[in-house]
């Protein structure tokens, strides 16, 4: 059986956090299990720089970080392939090809693009880098001809820009690209986990996160001075659900087993809510019903870290030999690519 390529990759730009968990890394983890996909799990230390240019020791440091959160979390180098994007030069040549395929406006309309400039405050001055790392992304993914890319929402931008180079490239130069679909997670609020202010996304540049790595009390703490209901300032005031950060937490979370083992006064999240939305029900009772469901996540993941931080040349040589392997599929890739647009002058 022909299996289908998956190709995801997140940016050492700090550890991974609990949007990162729901949002694309428990599907990998899934995929990758399931035995049908060919899976390409990469750290985009390139892409980390274009907005971390002055910074490069951040982005050193936390490749080791995001690949113990790899290896935490159940991403298997037996299974999976595990690669540095920087080791990847052919990973560039593609990008400067299908740099001539996009339009300056195109990028700057780019909605994920918008929003990351106002974040970052760049106003004017935004790095090249940055303006085309869509284009960059778009060589990661058809590189390795994914079929599949399992992202957040925040992502999607970016993969239709992807899809537009791909029908660009092979309706100029010949059918060699690989169209690939976007693989979101199937529960909306996974989708896009906000982050413990409430804000829209959970994000490390947002410093709003509650991370894999996080140890039990930082979690408790975190959790316990989560955004809530403001207007529930009474237990027994009615309280409100939607932009209500802990019960979005509950909706990715929480299962009925979760119910019966921590909270067996309900059967499930409905009933909590409907009772919330009654009036009654304090938020300390919710919080530390969501604390203890965390925990039950992040305890087996914090112990792999631990392993895994006293080992870190298994991991240094995990990357490099997932980064040898990429390198190959990548230029065979670039062979292709430099065959259709006829820059093969010597063969
Ligand atoms: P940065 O702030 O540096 O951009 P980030 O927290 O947004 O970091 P990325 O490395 O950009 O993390 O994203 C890696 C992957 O995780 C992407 O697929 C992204 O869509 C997904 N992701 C990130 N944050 C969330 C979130 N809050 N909810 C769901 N998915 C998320
Ligand atoms: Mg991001």
């Amino acid at each position: 059986m022909n299996k289908k390529v998956f190709l995801t990759g997140d940016r050492p730009t700090g550890r991974l956090h609990l949007g990162h968990f729901v949002g694309s890394l428990k599907n990998r983890v899934e995929m990758q299990n399931s035995g049908l996909y060919e899976p390409y799990i990469f750290i985009a230390d390139m892409q980390a720089l274009t907005d971390n240019a002055k910074n490069p020791k951040k982005i050193q440091d936390n490749i080791k970080e995001v690949a113990i959160d790899y290896l935490s979390v159940g991403i298997d180098p037996s299974k999976s392939t595990i690669f540095v994007q920087s080791q990847i030069p052919e990973l560039t040549e593609l990008t400067f090809y299908y740099m001539n395929l996009v339009t300056v406006s195109r990028l700057k309309r780019n909605p994920t693009i918008k929003t990351e400039i106002i974040q970052r405050g760049f106003g004017e001055s935004v790095p090249v880098g940055f303006l085309t790392y869509p284009i960059s992304q778009a060589a990661d993914i058809t590189a390795f001809k994914a079929d599949f890319v399992p992202v957040g929402e925040d992502q999607a931008p970016l993969i239709e820009q992807c899809k537009e180079i791909v029908h660009t490239f092979n309706a100029t130069y010949g059918d060699v690209l690989k169209m690939p679909e976007i693989y979101l997670s199937n529960n909306d609020v996974c989708k896009r986990l906000p982050g413990t202010d409430g804000k829209a996304k959970m994000s490390k540049s947002l410093g709003n996160c509650i991370y894999l790595a996080d140890d039990s009390e930082t979690v408790y703490k975190k959790v316990m001075s989560m955004y809530t209901d403001p207007n529930h300032l009474k237990v027994e005031d009615p309280g409100n659900v939607e932009d209500n950060a802990v019960f979005t937490y509950l909706d990715a979370f929480a299962t009925d087993e979760h119910f019966s083992k921590y909270m067996n006064e309900y059967n499930n999240l409905d009933e909590l809510k409907e009772h919330y939305k009654r009036g009654g029900l304090g938020d300390v009772k919710i919080k530390k019903f969501l604390y203890q469901i965390l925990e039950e996540i992040l305890t087996p993941i914090r112990a792999k870290r631990a392993y895994y931080e006293e080992h870190l040349d298994e991991v240094y040589k995990m990357l490099q030999d997932g980064s040898k392997r990429a390198r190959m599929v990548a230029s065979d890739t670039l062979n292709e690519v430099r065959n259709a647009i006829g820059v093969n002058y010597f063969d």
